[in-house]
């Protein structure tokens, strides 16, 4: 299969690709290319212009800046699953960017891809959720930042600006006592989610729940937090019992999509199976 013809653009500045972005009619802007090449090859997108960024400079890299872990948009899943900064603060986050696809697919799909194209099976949105990553995109205008809430708005469809670029992410780093995990029902051939599930959580020294964030990915158009899960959660002491109630209401609030991978009650199952699972293992992290 080939896509459409199209014009190749190499900008080296953010600055360059924006000015693009502005002047060309129908660009788009290629990052690892393992979501926008496969739908151009099927046709389902046919830009006139691809600007790619892998030659921008200050686009890559993991820092710490202030008690933030920066994430810059074109690093890559397998950067970002070896990071040492990021395998101390946030595991939870390398440990979702390793469970993304395959090693082709990691070592050239990059986390700002993902975030800005916003597949509705992709792992990374559940985490971005449960932790409350904030996005950085620069535009004519300059830049913004964007709360992870107001992110995924639909299939596909992020508050990404047809003239923006994301350039960064931003990660915070939970406080001592705190514990994350990520867990998927993956498809057996992509590996993409059918169901995914981030829970993190802060205990106090008694047990009781003083923040919570759950992220579920892969069940309806458009990842979602599970604010009722949440809600069931906070100032509570969590055992075994309150765990469980509160998975229990993982699908509210998702728009459960029935499709080749199953049935709206077998993917509302799954997500109440995985919020469990991945609340358990949280709380058994938080406790150290
Ligand atoms: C076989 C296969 C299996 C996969 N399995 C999984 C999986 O299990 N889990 C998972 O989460 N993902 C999976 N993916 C998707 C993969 O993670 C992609 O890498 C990712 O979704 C897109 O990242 P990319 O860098 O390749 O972006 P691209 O494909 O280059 O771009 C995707 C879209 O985002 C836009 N974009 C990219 N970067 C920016 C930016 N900085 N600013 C603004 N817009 C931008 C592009 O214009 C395009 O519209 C799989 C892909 C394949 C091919």
């Amino acid at each position: 299969m080939y896509p459409a013809a199209f014009d190749y653009h190499a900008p080296t500045t953010v600055k360059d690709a924006l000015k693009l972005l502005g002047k060309l009619d129908d660009a788009k802007l290629l990052a690892g290319g393992h979501s926008l090449i496969p739908m151009m090859k099927l046709r389902l997108a046919q830009p006139k212009h691809l600007i790619d960024l892998g030659k921008v400079k200050g686009l890559g890299g993991v820092k710490e800046e202030k008690g933030v872990i920066v994430v810059g948009a074109m690093t890559t899943h397998w950067e970002v699953e070896s990071s040492k900064v990021l395998k101390a603060k946030v595991p939870v986050v390398s440990e979702t960017a390793a469970v993304i696809g395959d090693p082709a697919v990691r070592n050239k799909g990059t986390i700002g891809g993902s975030l800005a194209h916003g597949d509705p099976a992709a792992d990374m949105p559940a985490t971005a959720i449960a932790l409350g990553f904030e996005f950085v995109c620069e535009g004519p205008k300059g830049k913004r930042t964007v709360k992870v809430d107001d992110w995924f708005k639909g299939l596909m469809e992020t508050a990404l600006k047809d003239t923006e670029l994301l350039t960064t992410i931003r990660i915070p780093v939970w406080a001592a006592g705190s514990g994350a995990c990520y867990m998927k029902f993956p498809h057996p051939a992509s590996r993409f989610a059918i169901v995914g599930v981030c829970a993190a959580v802060t205990l106090d020294k008694g047990g009781v729940c003083k923040k919570v964030g759950v992220g579920v990915t892969g069940a309806g158009t458009r990842a979602v937090r599970a604010k009722t899960v949440e809600a069931a959660l906070l100032n509570k002491p969590l055992d075994a019992k309150t765990i469980e109630a509160a998975a229990q209401k993982a699908a509210d609030g998702v728009d459960v999509q029935a499709d080749l991978q199953g049935s709206v009650e077998y993917k509302s199952h799954l997500c109440r199976v995985f919020a469990r699972r991945a609340l358990e293992a949280a709380v058994k992290r938080a406790q150290g």
